[in-house]
């Protein structure tokens, strides 16, 4: 089959990054043209909006945006009522209801709407699922703390209301645990740590419950400098598991499992290419659903401000 021509939205980090690198890759699509407003693509065709893009390229039949959540909505649903394809960067938006709104426009115009999640593409979720779903889970903790200078330097728009703050990448480990958990939790405690001068949250810490008192505790915290962690170790009855790296590594007891390389953004490029195929969507929002939750029910508390350049506040 042809591959699918495809218009990438968005030219920032992400894009970069990983989107154009799986892209040159990938067999389902053919990669035409970008729009963006300050940025673009060598060798394909540049537009500043969405609207030229399409209007100037009919034939484009799927597009995959890549700006901040808050940026998104609008533009995907300008693309789904021409009848084109939408993958979604996550967090899929900034609210639930409007990625709702997207599902029922992509139905009633027989699009594909994927809102992705990259770290479920990780390698050692699926094995980690496969061997936590005949084992019996007492408690999960998740610990995820990085340096938001140096994973997002001079990213405002997520620390403005919308960008999620912490949970940015914090939505990240979330979409591990609602994919390898085999039954619901559900929020039972929240604090978030608020910069005096930010609207989202720098530091969280959740407390979950499961149907049958299983704990899940999970410490989200963007001030993390030096060593850098993305772990998930679940206590079972059969053992401890452990995903490390974000997903990329799975041990038991200790011992590591050989899972294969990363391959997170090829995976979610595949997964597009299927659902366009078979004309689905795939639209799950448990971890946005979880991270609502926190700012519902969370305690509050400030800290002191947060500027991206250290030395601005001193
Ligand atoms: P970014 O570097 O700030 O790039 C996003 C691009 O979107 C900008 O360069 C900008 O390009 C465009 N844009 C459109 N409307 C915008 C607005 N209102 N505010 C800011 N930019 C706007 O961000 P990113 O790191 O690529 O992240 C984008 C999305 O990918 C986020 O949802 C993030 O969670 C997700 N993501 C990021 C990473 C990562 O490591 N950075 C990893 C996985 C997923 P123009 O100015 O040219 O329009």
């Amino acid at each position: 089959m042809a591959p699918v021509k495809l218009g990438l939205v968005g030219i920032g980090k992400i894009a970069r990054d990983q989107h154009l690198p799986s892209l040159s890759r990938s067999l389902g699509f053919e990669l035409v043209a970008a729009a963006s407003r300050n940025a673009g693509v060598d060798g394909i065709a540049n537009f500043a909006s969405t609207a030229e893009m399409l209007e100037a390229i009919p034939d484009i039949a799927a597009v995959s945006l890549c700006m901040p959540p808050q940026a998104r909505h609008e533009t995907a649903a300008e693309a789904l009522r021409h009848g084109k394809h939408v993958m979604l960067e996550k967090p899929p938006g900034a609210t639930l209801s409007e990625v709702e709104h997207l599902a029922g426009l992509a139905a009633s115009h027989g699009a594909s709407l994927f809102a992705t999640w990259h770290s479920r593409h990780a390698p050692g979720v699926e094995p980690a699922r496969e061997w936590l779903k005949s084992r019996s889970i007492r408690r999960m903790t998740v610990t995820w703390k990085e340096d938001v200078r140096h994973w997002h330097p001079g990213q405002d728009w997520i620390f403005e209301a919308g960008g999620l703050g912490v949970f940015d990448p914090g939505i990240n480990a979330l979409s591990i645990v609602t994919r390898i958990l085999p039954f619901p939790i559900w929020l039972t405690g929240a604090e978030l740590t608020f910069p005096d001068n930010r609207q989202a949250p720098i530091a969280a810490d959740l407390a979950f419950a499961g149907p049958q008192g299983e704990a899940v505790e999970a410490a989200f915290d963007f001030r993390q400098t030096g060593q850098q962690t993305w772990d998930i170790v679940v206590e079972t009855d059969g053992g401890t598991l452990k995903l490390s790296m974000g997903g990329a590594k799975l041990s038991v007891d200790g011992e590591e499992r050989d899972v294969g390389p990363e391959a997170e953004y090829d995976g979610l490029y595949a997964r597009f290419a299927e659902l366009i195929a078979a004309g689905q969507s795939d639209v799950d929002l448990a971890p946005l659903r979880h991270v609502a939750d926190a700012f519902l029910l969370g305690r509050r508390r400030g800290t002191e401000p947060f500027h991206f350049d250290p030395s601005a506040g001193a």
